[in-house]
């Protein structure tokens, strides 16, 4: 076979890859430079697709250039651009050329990780950029591997992952020293007393990591400025120690996705510590901006912390997926995930980190590969000041809404968030939900800006994040005009039948 056509073991050949990936390339630069301007979400309806592909995949292969033709016909048809400058739901998701390389090159040495022998390079790698970032996010001491442990960091794909992962720790970890009190015990008349705790503004997947676990996850009712205080928590758990059931594991947010409000570290870590329960900080958005000195006092309380996790995929330039997670001693992580089939074994075992133990999965991918080139090629400073952008939009935006007495900003603005909703004295909450869902509807039926809504003690509310690539306080002017036209056509209408 001296053809290098005959037989594809790569597809397409060398020569063909290299025209296909160059036009990709000029592909990838023209859709970033008109990401900006496309409509964030798109006019589709659910079931658009299927009529637009055939119903089955090709018996003969079809070139590139027919490929290629299909991605704007097809594929750009429903996308919601995250990169739209009129994005401003959810959170935003990073992107970056530096990344964007690291992505390639993960792909193209298409290793799979999953212990020290898969690849040394693999894991080594990715010990030292857990290294590097948990000093450049100031971190405990105890969360850094430095060759020795027991604590150090290891990439999950999401931060659900990381959630779950440390609640499965936190279980193995106590059901150990349960068995060590009475062995006589089955595990699952253990599992069956432990409770988990989570504000009733935590992320959802903290009390879907509850269910995959079956654990019951308590979720316990966060303050007026949105945050779980001491008190709460410990009348839970004394409530539930009356119970007979054994607290396990709290899982604290800093940065809620709700409203971007913080958990009271200080307090619900000195209760942990005292009651010997997994402390778990989930930051997944907020953890980037530790990045920062000046910011750093929203982690007050850090060091009380058994787990903590943040995405570089959200605000730290790292494409989807990369999310951070460390443990402060990652044997209860490992003693919950080994099983040491053969297959696996290999004869560094006890000196080398078999990352396949930190994680649910057992394949993984190079990840640190993208974060490597996004933390050298961007700089700690560049992604401070890409943080720093993030905030001053969010004030940009919150001084606009605060010169308009009919509209109340609901929580603090401390990094990219803000709250909104129209708040007219007259009117009761239920009225007040009712208006504001209209005027949401009415936003996101004009389609010029994609915001998410949200609600928190019985009060729906708007988010507006900022930070995304194309985001500009420009941009914001635009987005809070939309606002006030659909809310000056909203209350018209209110007015006219309310009379
Ligand atoms: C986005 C977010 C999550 C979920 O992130 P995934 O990585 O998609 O699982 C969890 N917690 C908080 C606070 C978030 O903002």
């Amino acid at each position: 076979m001296s053809d290098s056509n005959a037989y594809p073991r790569l597809g397409i050949n060398h020569d063909d890859f290299r025209n296909a990936a160059h036009a990709l390339v000029d592909q990838i630069i023209d859709y970033n430079t008109t990401a900006a301007e496309r409509q964030a979400f798109p006019d589709v309806k659910p079931g658009f697709m299927r009529p637009l592909l055939p119903d089955q995949a090709p018996e003969e292969a079809e070139n590139w250039p027919e490929v290629f033709s299909d991605i704007e016909k097809v594929i750009m048809k429903g996308m919601t651009h995250w990169k739209s400058s009129g994005f401003l739901a959810f959170f935003p998701t990073a992107s970056s050329y530096p990344a964007l390389l690291g992505d390639m090159l993960i792909s193209a040495v298409t290793c799979v990780g999953f212990t020290w022998a898969a690849s040394p390079s693999c894991t080594e790698f990715e010990t030292v950029m857990m290294d590097w970032l948990a000093k450049a996010l100031n971190l405990p001491e105890f969360f850094i591997h430095n060759g020795t442990g027991p604590g150090g960091g290891v990439i999950q794909g999401t931060a659900s992952e990381a959630t779950l992962m440390t609640l499965l720790s936190a279980r193995s970890k106590k059901i150990r020293s349960q068995l060590s009190k009475d062995p006589q015990k089955s595990h699952h008349d253990i599992n069956k007393r432990f409770v988990a705790y989570a504000s009733n503004v935590s992320h959802s997947s903290v009390e879907r990591a509850g269910k995959i676990a079956l654990v019951d996850m308590r979720l316990l009712e966060a303050d007026d400025e949105g945050s779980l205080r001491g008190k709460t928590l410990l009348d839970a758990i004394k409530e539930d120690k009356r119970n007979g059931r054994i607290p396990l594991y709290v899982c604290a947010t800093i940065g809620t996705t709700a409203c971007c409000t913080y958990d009271n570290l200080m307090e619900i870590g000195t209760i942990c510590e005292k009651e010997g329960i997994w402390l778990h900080i989930d930051a997944a958005y907020a953890g980037s901006a530790l990045l920062c000195p000046e910011l750093r006092y929203i982690a007050k309380g850090l060091e009380f912390a058994s787990s903590f996790n943040f995405n570089p995929h959200k605000w730290m330039m790292v494409n989807f997926d990369c999310s951070a997670l460390w443990f402060k001693d990652s044997t209860y992580a490992i003693n919950a995930m080994n099983v040491d089939p053969l297959y696996l074994r290999h004869e560094e075992k006890s000196s080398a980190i078999d990352y396949m133990h930190w994680q649910i999965p057992l394949g993984r991918r190079f990840r640190a590969i993208k974060l490597w080139f996004v933390l050298r090629m961007i700089g700690l400073e560049g992604l401070r000041s890409h943080v720093r952008r993030g905030i001053a939009e969010a004030k940009h935006f919150e001084s606009l809404v605060e010169k308009d007495k009919r509209f109340e900003i609901m929580f603090p603005v401390t990094l990219g968030l803000v709250c909104i909703r129209l708040k007219i004295e007259k009117w009761d909450n239920e009225k007040l939900n009712e208006v504001n869902r209209k005027l949401y509807d009415a936003i996101h039926a004009d389609r010029r800006f994609f915001l998410t809504p949200s609600s928190v003690k019985e009060k729906f509310f708007i988010r507006i994040a900022t930070g995304s690539s194309n985001c500009t306080t420009a941009k914001l002017d635009e987005c809070w005009a939309v606002i006030l036209e659909m809310a000056a056509k909203l209350l018209n209408e209110n007015i006219s039948t309310d009379n």
